[in-house]
């Protein structure tokens, strides 16, 4: 019999951090429909972040070939030797991911992987662009973040939440809200709801495209994502009106367009456009 949350942390004398983040989840119906949305199975290789108690660490490590979490409070280290007490396919290292090089991540977890994790909200962000942009051997990003990120991070262009974020998941895969969890599931309750998300990775989606030139474009595109891009592109790059206009009809778009207007596709070959041009990203 598995001991309620509030029992397991008074035993460790332990009191939660808001600073980390630290809502945890507890109902196992919940948590077993995360792992299943992951679709993580027996040859599985799962990161997760931010193990907590140990919670969803379990219920992925009874259908996961491996688990290794990172956690960054060593105080939780009583707590998850206790609730991954027998579990030999999970591996819990001690230490803030934000500080871990991608490819040492990566060499521990030894090919290819799901990263599965309940973000704590300072990071959701970084942590994503970080292996969007850095992480060679990732299937898929299964994580619950604020819902109004998870709408942010899915959403579909020409609308509001559409924006930079959303062009660097479409530039590697595609995201899709997965499953909505109301804030009550949360020991203690935030006071937002949340969703999980899920980001699936193709491997090279447009063929050797310029990705770090892209982004680079994408990131001028946005930085006034009220103005008319042939502006910003005007603006960031030092470039005149007609080789910003041409570009923008050269990448399928209007003159007219703002960044939101844009594909990940268009973002590509406006990129090609600008580099015709000689413009240097
Ligand atoms: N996975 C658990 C669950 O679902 O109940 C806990 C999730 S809780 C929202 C986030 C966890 O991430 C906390 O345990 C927190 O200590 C940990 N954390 C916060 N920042 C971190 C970081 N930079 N690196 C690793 N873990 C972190």
């Amino acid at each position: 019999m598995e001991k309620p949350l509030k029992s397991l942390l008074a035993e460790h004398g332990l009191i939660l951090k808001k600073a980390y983040g630290q809502n945890f989840l507890t109902d196992t119906f919940l948590l077993d429909e995360i792992v299943e949305k992951a679709g993580v199975n027996k040859n599985d290789t799962v990161l997760e972040i931010g193990c907590g108690a140990g919670a969803l660490t379990k219920a992925l490590s009874k259908k996961a070939k491996k688990v290794v979490g990172f956690e960054i409070d060593n105080r939780l280290k009583p707590v998850l030797k206790q609730t991954l007490d027998g579990l030999d396919n999970v591996e819990i290292v001690f230490g803030d991911i934000m500080k871990q090089k991608i490819c040492d991540v990566e060499s521990k977890l030894g090919g290819e992987y799901i990263m599965v994790a309940n973000l704590p909200y300072y990071i959701t962000t970084p942590i994503i662009m970080q292996f969007l942009e850095n992480a060679k051997n990732i299937k898929a990003m299964v994580i619950m973040v604020q819902e109004e990120v998870a709408f942010r991070l899915s959403a579909k262009e020409s609308t509001s939440d559409y924006g930079a974020i959303t062009v660097a998941i479409n530039l590697r895969g595609s995201a899709q809200v997965v499953l909505r969890v109301p804030r009550e599931k949360f020991t203690p309750a935030p006071n937002v709801d949340s969703a999980v998300v899920k980001i699936v990775l193709e491997k090279d989606k447009f063929n050797g495209a310029d990705l770090s030139s892209i982004r680079n474009v994408v990131r001028i595109a946005f930085q006034n994502r009220r103005k008319m891009l042939v502006n910003n592109l005007m603006n960031g790059f030092k470039i005149s009106r007609i080789d910003a206009e041409t570009a923008l009809i050269n990448c399928g778009a209007e003159i007219t367009a703002r960044a939101e207007n844009l594909t990940a596709e268009n973002f590509v070959l406006l990129t090609n456009a600008l580099k015709d041009k000689g413009v240097k990203l």
